[in-house]
């Protein structure tokens, strides 16, 4: 994947130097892991899978974790913990949580993942059941917090009209259980109740399809286009004309094709339409709106040139594009969209009401368009990046960017290959049960909810 441009992180540069360690074990300075990330061939986690609970998708988790190397109780290098919740239907049940994580949690290996699965809460039908369920999120994203040397946790909620066999949540599953889901911590993603056909290929489950990713020439977009195109997909890598040179490069690197399209122009739907009806008669299967700007300003000394170009890049020009490709038809049924929100959209951030405002649309966005494309059987979610090392991050002054990597349960900043692996989840034909969801990727930044 290509090297990030970011800023150096001198910090994690310091305390890999002999005095740099001496020094932060002497001052209790908290030392970032070196995040385990996804290799083509390496297992998907670094140790074995403990299983436990007693709810309805308990069995039918064992089966589809079969390949995963299973560990007993006893194990102290366990790569990961799942457990199903879902059999908690009161308030003293949840003791079940502390009885099984207790005593393993301290058995987990560095990069570890751990997953709660339980019932949607507002489909239970049952005060008591809604209120336990609920309280997985508190205790997941409290694990989360207390993990050290890169362990993530997560909660799956699972529909309890779900296919019994699991088929609709194992892409999911797959995704949080391993390397690609380094950066993403604390989140709750809930799955419907679909089955999914499973890829003739987990390495390319893209295999023959088309997506267009916007923002392409450099920094995440760029990323996004490469693991697409690793995936197996075709990438339509889109940006503003200006970005000709390095478009090219991005396009030439994944073996697609470039397009120099300013999503805010009048006719950018139009000339999009032309490029698919010309190059791929299959019409396109992904689209990412990943194109993004800031410019910040206090909202006092803000002129309306900062304030309309950011709403018109960040919102207005995924909602109008998402709507005109899928009515002409050329985002094809069964299709997936991808938005780009930010911790930004969620939290606020002084200096980018134009870009909060955004960003927070773009979640409203999913949420209202999420139930009009199902009935075409397209999916909509969005990835809320944290602080990623990008050229956008690097020009933040030092001590706010400073701030931005370490408040987070992981320490660190994230890659640009942390979103686009998230994407590349979402993207996935087997992720059909899974829309209007956000998950950010932001290492559980302490910013935001
Ligand atoms: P970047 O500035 O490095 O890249 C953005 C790309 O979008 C550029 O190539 C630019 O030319 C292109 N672009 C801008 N306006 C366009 C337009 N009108 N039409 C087509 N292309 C256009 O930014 P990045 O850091 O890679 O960010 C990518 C996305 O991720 C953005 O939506 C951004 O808001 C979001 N994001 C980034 C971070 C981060 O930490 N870097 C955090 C949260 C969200």
């Amino acid at each position: 994947m290509a090297a990030t441009k970011g800023a150096p992180d001198l910090y994690s540069q310091f305390l890999s130097s002999a005095p740099g360690a001496f020094l932060a074990k002497q001052a209790g300075l908290p030392k970032p892991e070196t995040l385990r990330r996804y290799q083509p061939g390496e297992p998907p986690l670094a140790g074995p899978v403990l299983i436990g609970g007693s709810g309805r998708l308990v069995e039918p988790l064992r089966v589809l974790l079969s390949d995963y190397p299973a560990a007993s109780p006893h194990d102290d290098k366990l790569g990961g913990l799942v457990f199903d919740a879902t059999g908690i239907e009161n308030i003293e049940q949840l003791e079940q949580l502390y009885q099984f994580f207790q005593p393993a949690v301290r058995n987990l290996g560095p990069s570890s993942r751990v997953v709660v699965l339980g019932t949607t809460p507002e489909e239970t039908g049952d005060i008591e059941e809604h209120i336990a369920q609920r309280a997985l999120e508190g205790f997941t994203r409290s694990v989360g917090k207390e993990l050290r040397r890169g362990g993530t946790a997560q909660l799956v909620y699972v529909s309890p009209d779900a296919a019994p066999d699991l088929s609709g949540v194992e892409s999911t599953l797959r995704f949080l259980l391993s390397a690609k889901s380094a950066f993403v911590s604390g989140q709750v993603i809930a799955v419907g109740k679909d089955g999914s056909t499973a890829p003739a290929s987990w390495d390319r489950p893209l295999e023959g399809k088309v997506a267009l990713v916007t923002g392409a020439a450099r920094g995440i977009g760029a990323t996004i286009a490469e693991v697409l195109s690793r995936d197996g997909a075709h990438v339509i890598c889109a940006d503003i004309p200006a970005a000709g040179e390095a478009l090219s490069q991005t396009a030439n690197k994944v073996g697609g094709t470039s397009l120099a399209l300013d999503v805010t122009a009048p006719d950018a739907a139009e000339v999009l339409e032309k490029h698919v009806k010309e190059r791929h008669s299959g019409g396109l299967d992904i689209v990412v709106h990943n194109a993004g700007i800031t410019r910040d300003k206090l909202l006092a000394n803000m002129d309306d040139g900062r304030w309309n170009s950011v709403i018109g890049v960040n919102l207005a020009a995924p909602h109008r594009l998402t709507t005109a490709l899928v009515k002409s038809g050329t985002l094809n049924d069964g299709g997936r969209v991808i938005d780009v929100s930010s911790i930004a959209g969620i939290a606020g951030n002084r200096g980018q009401t134009n870009y909060g405002t955004s960003k927070a649309g773009v979640i409203g966005l999913v949420h209202a368009e999420a139930p009009e494309l199902a009935k075409k059987d397209i999916t909509i979610n969005a990835v809320a990046p944290g602080f990623i090392e990008t050229a956008m991050t690097a020009a933040i002054p030092f001590a706010t960017r400073e701030a931005g990597r370490r408040m987070s349960s992981l320490l660190q900043g994230g890659q640009t290959v942390d979103v686009a692996e998230t994407i590349a989840y979402f993207a996935s034909p087997a992720s059909n049960a899974v829309t209007g969801q956000i998950v950010r990727v932001c290492g559980q930044s302490l910013i935001g909810a």
